[in-house]
């Protein structure tokens, strides 16, 4: 049976770590953080405030009514924050409701204070693996999957979502650890492929966004499993991938809830920190 690798010990850590940070400047880093009024948004939100507070980073929010909410009144907020000396990094929940688009968003945010790492300018960074404000959610599989302390070089990673924030960001992230990086998506899916790449997955990351989508038996003996997926089935958080018949053969497997959520967290308030370093913060 594989270890489950403990997303809130990671985090735990981390905070330390940041927290000697925080008290070493003369000034405090602020974040401001526009959120959605949907539960998963407002949830998110308390954690990330919560966090914030106990690293001793300022904090402000402010939350729009999803239905009700502009573009112009999304785009008014980044740029009002963007012209604030006082706020050093901003971060705008996503899913953002549909009347919004979330491309327009980043690419508004101040590259410097774009804490979600979001910006095409901290995309293509990355791209050359030069980036110094990386996707949170990304550095926080790479992080678990370090944390196994297994030699990446030339392992076979597969990563099943291809999306801007989560799927690709991580592909690259693995790609630099110079894994042989295979992205799925639902097309691999319609083809008929997707099994087949998961069982060749020494390293495999989900994140889809569909309850236990990955069967365990698709799991390839002795893998890391990282679930990235957020599901509520009857009133109860599970991933993306079938946890208890997955650690059954993985070597390690990331839980939902308790894995890469905790860990997040922490990595948008590290890059508060690098984002504040950036403006010139001391
Ligand atoms: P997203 O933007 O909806 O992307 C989902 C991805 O899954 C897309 O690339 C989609 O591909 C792919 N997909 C959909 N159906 C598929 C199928 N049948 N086979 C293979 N791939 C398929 O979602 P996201 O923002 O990346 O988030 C994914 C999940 O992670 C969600 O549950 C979200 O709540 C969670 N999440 C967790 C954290 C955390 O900190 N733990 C952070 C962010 C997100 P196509 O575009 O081709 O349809």
């Amino acid at each position: 049976m594989g270890t489950v690798l403990d997303g809130k010990a990671i985090a735990a850590a981390q905070e330390q770590r940041l927290r000697a940070a925080v008290e070493a400047f003369q000034q405090r880093p602020q974040l401001a953080i526009l959120s959605f009024n949907t539960p998963a948004s407002r949830l998110f939100e308390l954690m990330q405030v919560a966090r914030a507070r106990a690293l001793g980073i300022r904090c402000r929010n402010e939350v729009l009514d999803s239905a009700q909410v502009t573009p112009d009144d999304v785009e008014r907020k980044i740029q009002a924050w963007n012209a604030d000396p006082a706020i050093h990094g901003i971060f705008v929940h996503q899913p953002m409701p549909p009347q919004i688009d979330p491309q327009r968003i980043s690419s508004l945010i101040d590259p410097r204070k774009d804490v979600e790492g979001i910006h095409p300018q901290n995309s293509a960074r990355r791209f050359f693996a030069k980036a110094r404000i990386g996707s949170c959610t990304a550095l926080a599989v790479m992080e678990l999957i370090e944390s196994t302390g297994v030699r990446l070089e030339g392992k076979e990673a597969v990563v099943v979502g291809h999306s801007e924030i989560v799927g690709r960001p991580v592909g690259m992230l693995l790609l630099d650890k110079q894994t042989t990086t295979t992205i799925c998506h639902v097309a691999t899916d319609r083809a008929g492929h997707l099994e087949s790449h998961v069982r060749r997955a020494e390293v495999l990351v989900v994140a889809v966004g569909r309850p236990r989508f990955i069967p365990g038996a698709w799991i390839r003996p002795e893998a890391i499993v990282i679930d990235v997926g957020i599901n509520v089935v009857e009133g109860k958080v599970v991933g993306d991938v079938e946890f208890e018949t997955a650690r059954d053969r993985a070597a390690y497997i990331s839980p939902v809830p308790g894995g890469v959520g905790p860990v997040t967290v922490m990595m948008v308030m590290q890059n508060t920190i690098e984002a504040f370093r950036l403006q010139g913060g001391r």
